[in-house]
């Protein structure tokens, strides 16, 4: 499944292709939310706000469309009237007039006013989001140290929506690799200066991923490997789909477990 770095990168697409632009039309797959394809297609596309995996494509008129990917749903743009090629259902779509939008497969889709949005079952108990700016490193360690977090082991704290909304499983590996934590720790057990890393970690990883398109390694490193002729699969990741390779580290073999799913470790860096 897409992490937040990858929602925010379609939803940056999204916004190139579509902001501020007269609408032509906009399409509905499904009968419940058609009567909003007329109010919806006579405002325009004002921005396209992430949270965590979800997103929410704000109108002018104050309404929104929250869509949530889960494991199928995907984002198109094309230009006006070039639907791609595709054996996917078409479910929501916003055709203006230089560019279209169109959202395939997702069945999580609903159109919801800001109190709506407010009182939304799956968006208000998401935590903050790591990529949005206004969230510090401070906030972070104080999440930790609260009651419904600390008791959690770090390799399902991290999977949890509610404590950092946007991380993943790719995300869940790296950030521990780049924190020195091993997954099996609790919140708990930390030290400050752990706490402080971890906190880091989250934020700076996860930008890291927005910013380079998925790179969570070091980017001297990932830049050596690229120059050996490493492919983007091999390179970006320090320890995520390496089981059994060294640490770029400390050269121990990288272990695999299930954790809820699968999980990437150094025994040797993380502790
Ligand atoms: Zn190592």
């Amino acid at each position: 499944m897409p992490e937040g770095p990858e929602i925010r990168r379609a939803a940056d697409r999204l916004e190139k292709a579509i902001l501020h632009q007269r609408l032509l039309s906009v399409h509905f797959a499904f009968e419940r939310l058609k009567r909003f394809e007329a109010p919806l297609a006579a405002s325009t596309v004002s921005r396209i706000e992430t949270r965590g995996k979800a997103m929410l494509t704000h109108f002018d008129c104050g309404l929104a469309v929250y869509s949530h990917n889960q494991l199928y749903g995907r984002w198109h743009t094309s230009k006006p009237g070039q639907t791609p090629r595709t054996s996917r259902s078409l479910r929501f779509a916003v055709h203006g007039s230089r560019a279209d939008i169109l959202l395939y497969s997702a069945s999580d889709i609903d159109v919801l006013d800001a109190d709506q949005i407010d009182r939304h079952p799956f968006l208000s108990k998401l935590g903050p989001d790591a990529l949005n700016a206004d969230l510090n490193a401070t906030e972070l360690v104080h999440r930790l140290g609260e009651a419904r977090f600390r008791r959690r082991r770090l390799a399902a704290l991290l999977l949890d929506q509610g404590f950092v909304a946007g991380l993943g499983n790719y995300l869940r590996s790296e950030i521990l690799h780049a924190a020195a934590l091993a997954p099996t720790r609790s919140a708990a057990s930390l030290c400050e200066t752990e706490r402080q890393a971890l906190a880091h970690a989250c934020l700076d990883i996860t930008r890291r991923s927005y910013r380079h398109a998925g790179i969570t390694n070091d980017l001297a490193l990932a830049r050596t490997l690229k120059s050996a002729g490493s492919s983007f699969e091999k390179r970006r990741f320090a320890v995520f789909g390496r089981d059994s390779l060294p640490c770029y580290q400390c050269h121990a073999p990288i272990l695999k477990a299930e954790m809820a799913r699968r999980i990437y470790w150094c025994p040797d860096c993380q502790r």
